[in-house]
């Protein structure tokens, strides 16, 4: 089972994609992820990628795309999800491309909705573990000790890019780029947009029952 989770900022796709490899062994694709590592290395992507992160724009398709190919050739017949790519339609249309050159596909396109209202709240009070990347959020779920990662005792802290004024860039960026997607995907099939509110259980419930897969 192959899926591509998308969403606007905030919507849980993070989440929602641990709970999916804890629990179905799959291969998590997170371009935000693997740009994120590539900063903290200090490697020529994470040069190339910064001032796009820091500033909450979209990292230029070339380079994004050739990142995801890289991932694609090293899965070793392992179930992937795509998080948080393809984030426009030049990038969908090339994810097409890779798929059939490596004769792979994706059984679901996943869209989790959350109410634009919502978004603001969930992305200013995220915190992020330096170490293991565990989220949390100011309200909704501390951690124990403050600023210390209940998994790993790693620095918790906001991403830099979970500022406000940032992340009304992302916000807008989503809107511009990333959400012409749905029409994208739902011509496509096979296409399920879920209820990304409520509790991170209810919605990976949802996601499962979706996509019909016992977790
Ligand atoms: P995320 O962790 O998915 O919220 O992504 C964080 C940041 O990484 C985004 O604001 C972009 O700067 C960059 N990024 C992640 N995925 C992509 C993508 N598919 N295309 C371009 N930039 C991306």
């Amino acid at each position: 089972m192959n899926l591509i989770l998308f969403g606007p900022p905030g919507a849980g796709k993070g989440t929602q994609s641990a709970l999916l490899i804890e629990r179905l062994g799959m291969r998590q694709i997170s371009t935000g992820d693997l740009f994120r590592a590539a900063i903290k290395n200090q490697t020529k992507l994470g040069q190339e990628a910064k001032g796009y992160l820091d500033a909450g724009k979209l990292v230029p398709d070339s380079i994004t795309i050739g990142l995801v190919e890289e991932v694609l050739l090293d899965l070793n017949g392992k179930s992937f999800i795509l998080d948080g790519f393809p984030r426009n339609v030049t990038q969908a249309e090339a994810l097409e491309q890779l798929l059939k050159a490596l004769k792979l596909k994706v059984d679901k396109s996943v869209f989790l909705e959350v109410p634009m209202s919502m978004l603001l709240g969930r992305l200013t009070g995220r915190r992020v573990c330096k170490n293991c990347g565990t989220t949390y959020h100011i309200e909704s779920k501390p951690t124990h000790k403050e600023g210390v990662c209940d998994v790993c005792g790693g620095p918790v802290i906001q991403r830099p890019d979970d500022k406000e004024d940032v992340i009304r860039t992302r916000l807008e960026t989503y809107e511009n780029s990333t959400r012409p997607l749905k029409d994208y995907y739902k011509a496509k099939g096979p296409y399920v947009e879920i209820d990304g509110t409520g509790t991170s259980e209810q919605v990976f419930e949802r996601i499962t029952r979706a996509i019909q897969v016992k977790a």
